[in-house]
């Protein structure tokens, strides 16, 4: 389904005429009245800490979800530094995890003093290899933090099976996921203990904010400590006219908290969010119908049956073996269409932190580099119009139309 008219048309980084006047910014938060409201009826109610807000939302989202637990953070890095602390991940442990994940997700490894271990990818998945996994355990490995690529559970079965059998703890980096399912089963309740992000371009927004789920007793109540400072009651509890009791340290804890301004925004975006799925569900075969017959795009892999999809990116591969320009011009030019587009990920082994501390080098990860230097996040907000999705589809075309290479694949 080639759009006829952006053929031959002269990028606008070149120049030429853009598709659009105005920026489509990706990753746009799709924010309603009702969380508006929500915020200024926080603002004069007088409590903006953590409070009722904030344990209404951790309810909510708790039933969501399924789980027994849900502990309300300001971040969902702080949940994987907190499952890491109360899963009692110290220095001289190693923890796999995979290379195509935001950096945080190896960084709170390294805040243990922990060793992160990649293991590659699978190259149709984009998530951690189980058979990998298996092969980089050592007598030092305590746990597998496996990420759930672009809303795709990893397959958690073989995970699970081989956590099992050689007795590591397993923190799942949900943050594209919150809508996902497994085999029937809703993420947060597999693994040990899963980290949800609710970060301004996520599925579910409250600013910053993230939440912890597990039904371990005991790893929840040292979560929910050890996210405000460690002490024993938090101040909503300390100041509400339920009595005054004095706090107790009980860990050197951390500033974790999510506060009530932030819930007020989670409360409300926790009812759509099925609505907002099936809305991001459509954007995404619209796209798939789009670029179905474009050589130079290899369109995100079907999930199969059993499962769901949570849809958080809409991530192309570019064939750049069949362009004249590389991933990071592409994404330049179709910024020059006023069209934002985001890279998920840059493979992590190739950071300088990571290059130069852990000796990695290109080579490593073949599936993640391949990955790496190919893939491009098209805007999926349920927030955009037609139009938009248009306008997405038109500068896609129109530049990979212009950047072709003539050669014998790209017969059509
Ligand atoms: C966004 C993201 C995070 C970090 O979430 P924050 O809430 O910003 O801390 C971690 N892992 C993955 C895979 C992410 O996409």
């Amino acid at each position: 389904m080639i759009n006829t008219n952006t053929i031959n048309m002269k990028p606008a980084i070149l120049g030429g005429k853009p598709v659009r006047m105005n920026f489509l910014v990706f990753g746009r938060p799709h924010i309603c009245e009702a969380e508006i409201n929500e915020v200024v009826d926080t603002l004069r109610s007088g409590w903006i800490g953590t409070g009722p807000r904030t344990h209404q939302f951790e309810e909510t989202f708790r039933k969501y979800i399924g789980s027994k637990y849900a502990i309300a953070l300001n971040s969902c890095t702080a949940g994987l530094h907190l499952a890491l602390d109360v899963l009692g991940i110290n220095e001289g442990d190693e923890v796999i995890t995979t290379p195509i994940t935001f950096p945080s997700t190896a960084n709170v490894i390294v805040h243990k003093r922990a060793k992160p271990v990649f293991v590659d990818v699978e190259k149709d998945t984009m998530n951690i290899d189980p058979g990998g996994i298996e092969e980089a355990i050592t007598r030092k490995t305590k746990a597998i933090m496996p990420v759930h690529m672009t809303g795709r559970l990893c397959d958690m079965d073989k995970i699970m099976e081989i956590a099992t059998r050689h007795n590591l703890l397993v923190i799942e980096d949900a943050a594209h996921a919150i809508e996902a399912r497994y085999k029937g089963q809703k993420v947060g309740n597999i693994g040990d203990i899963t980290v949800f992000s609710f970060y301004v371009t996520k599925n579910l927004v409250t600013g910053e904010g993230g939440m912890v789920t597990t039904n371990n007793d005991q790893w929840a109540e040292e979560m929910r400590i050890k996210s405000l400072h460690g002490i024993s009651r938090d101040a909503w509890n300390r100041y509400s006219s339920k009595g005054f009791r004095p706090y107790e340290t009980m860990y050197p804890g951390y500033k974790y908290n999510m506060t009530d301004i932030q819930a007020a925004l989670g409360i409300h975006q926790l009812t759509r969010i099925e609505e907002n799925l099936k809305i991001r569900e459509r954007i995404w075969h619209t796209y798939d119908e789009a670029f179905a017959y474009i050589p130079q795009i290899i369109t995100p892999q079907p999930i199969g049956k059993d499962n769901r999809h949570a849809r958080h990116l809409y991530t192309i591969l570019l064939m750049i073996e069949r362009l004249n320009i590389s991933r990071n011009e592409f994404i330049a030019a179709l910024k020059a269409e006023n069209i934002g587009a985001g890279i998920h990920f840059t493979a992590l082994h190739l950071h300088h932190y990571y290059k130069n501390n852990f000796g990695f080098k290109r080579g490593d990860f073949p599936n993640a580099e391949y990955i790496s230097d190919r893939t491009v996040s098209l805007p999926l907000s349920p927030n955009l119009t037609d139009a938009d999705i248009k306008d997405v589809i038109d500068a896609v075309t129109k530049i990979i139309i212009f950047y072709r290479k003539y050669n014998k694949h790209n017969k059509r």
